[in-house]
């Protein structure tokens, strides 16, 4: 089909539909622009479809000062440049990405095969989509301690399998009260024998089994409230970075200094607007997927934190290959089956007219007449040789040891 890709991103929303109603049209459209969204993306686009990445400002990957456990990369590289680069590559193959928040997606009535079947509406403009992916991610919730959230990334962190590492053999905390607050203060006894567990003036919520097993590990559990947070001293003119985190101020009068700590408050899904086109969600409220990440709606997929909660960059990535694979193979137009090519054989002989078909809304459009054309659209293929030709690539690229 012919896709417009004339979209003005700062155009209203209602100035991007047709006299007839359509708006501009891609193959894939992606909501969210963290690693999960942004692997699909490149992946689909690839593969040779019109793809389209909306993105909200923000998200966990944003919140990333440095990026660890990922293949090569230095964790002198933050989230938000890795998605600088992941964007750049996304335009560079021929996808199209747009810093807007998507507010809306409702299904096309007629939509069907390979013809737009969704509409989203974002806040400076309106797409059609034959495939949506959703890789919106979720919320951390925060500790409700005053000073403690500018420290994010520089001794608060949310996520343990990052962040253990630089913790370990330190005085470290855990904030919270309910069962992944212990569990967590328990696993960290592999990395330091220094582990506070702080309720922060909450009951906890774990049963007594857990309790029993939490007393038997090597955790000060800390039942007072937690202030304020201070910063490292230390470090003060001595770094250019913003200062660390040095340590916690209690209810009752004390200070503890502190290499970092955990926050475990639970987390918020952005599923809503996957829920509202109908998808099932798990009993946490991720969006519920399958092998090949595709929701229980036809044609709609979810990747990255916001369907499982993994909480890793590379498995987002992960999840991004599997459903740029998914989204393909689903769209392809070959190897066409002997029956299609029968049944289209058959059609001409018949005096079909191969060049004529009909939209949704009753106009004519033409087809390729010949149906054997390649499936990817003229101009991502024009892409596609402007592209080999070329002999530096966007990404990140330092020094590789032992080769330069
Ligand atoms: C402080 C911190 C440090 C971390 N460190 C590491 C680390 O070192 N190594 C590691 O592997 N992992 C790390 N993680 C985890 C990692 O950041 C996440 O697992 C990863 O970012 C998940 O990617 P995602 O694309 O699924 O979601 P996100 O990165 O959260 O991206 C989702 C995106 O969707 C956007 N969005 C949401 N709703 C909409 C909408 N309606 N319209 C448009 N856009 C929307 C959001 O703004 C966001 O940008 C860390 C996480 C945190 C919070």
């Amino acid at each position: 089909m012919a896709h417009q890709r004339d979209l003005d991103p700062d155009s209203d929303s209602d100035s991007d539909h047709d006299s007839a109603g359509s708006a501009p049209a891609y193959e894939v459209v992606v909501v969210g622009g963290g690693p999960a969204g942004l692997t699909t993306a490149i992946y689909a686009t690839r593969l040779g479809h019109e793809t389209a990445v909306f993105e909200k400002e923000g998200g966990r990957h944003a919140a990333v000062e440095h990026v660890h456990n990922l293949l090569g990369v230095s964790e002198n590289v933050s989230g938000r440049e890795l998605a600088a680069h992941a964007v750049a590559q996304l335009e560079h193959y021929g996808g199209d990405f747009f810093p807007d928040a998507v507010d809306a997606v409702t299904r096309l009535e007629s939509g069907q095969g390979n013809e737009p079947r969704f509409r989203l509406e974002a806040g400076h403009a309106t797409v059609d989509a034959e495939r949506i992916v959703f890789a919106t991610g979720f919320r951390d919730r925060g500790p409700d301690v005053p000073e403690i959230e500018r420290f994010a990334g520089r001794g608060l962190h949310y996520c343990l399998h990052c962040d253990a590492y630089a913790l370990g053999d330190g005085p470290v905390f855990v904030l919270g009260h309910a069962e992944s607050a212990a569990h967590v203060a328990m696993t960290m006894c592999n990395f330091t024998a220094e582990v506070d567990l702080l309720l922060d003036g909450r009951e906890p919520e774990w049963d007594e089994e857990t309790d029993e097993q939490l007393r038997a590990h090597p955790v000060d559990r800390i039942e007072t409230t937690v202030v304020s947070a201070y910063e490292d001293e230390t470090e003060r003119g001595g770094s250019d970075e913003p200062p660390r985190l040095g340590g916690l101020s209690f209810g009752d009068g004390t200070e503890r200094d502190y290499l970092g700590g955990f926050a475990m408050y639970g987390s918020a899904y952005n599923a809503d607007l996957a829920a509202d086109l109908g998808c099932e969600l798990t009993d946490d409220g991720a969006i519920a997927v399958d092998d090949r990440r595709e929701t229980s709606v036809d044609g709609v997929y979810a990747v990255g934190d916001v369907t499982h909660g993994q909480n890793q960059t590379t498995i987002a990535i992960g999840d991004g290959a599997y459903a740029g694979l998914a989204v393909h193979k689903d769209l392809r137009r070959f190897p066409k089956s002997l029956e299609e090519i029968r049944a289209a054989d058959g059609a001409d002989e018949n005096g079909g007219k191969a060049g004529e078909a009909e939209n949704r809304d009753g106009s004519s459009r033409i087809e390729p007449s010949d149906p054997m054309v390649p499936a990817a659209s003229p101009a991502l293929r024009a892409r596609m040789r402007r592209v080999r030709d070329l002999d530096v690539h966007p990404g990140l690229r330092g020094p590789s040891p032992g080769r330069e």
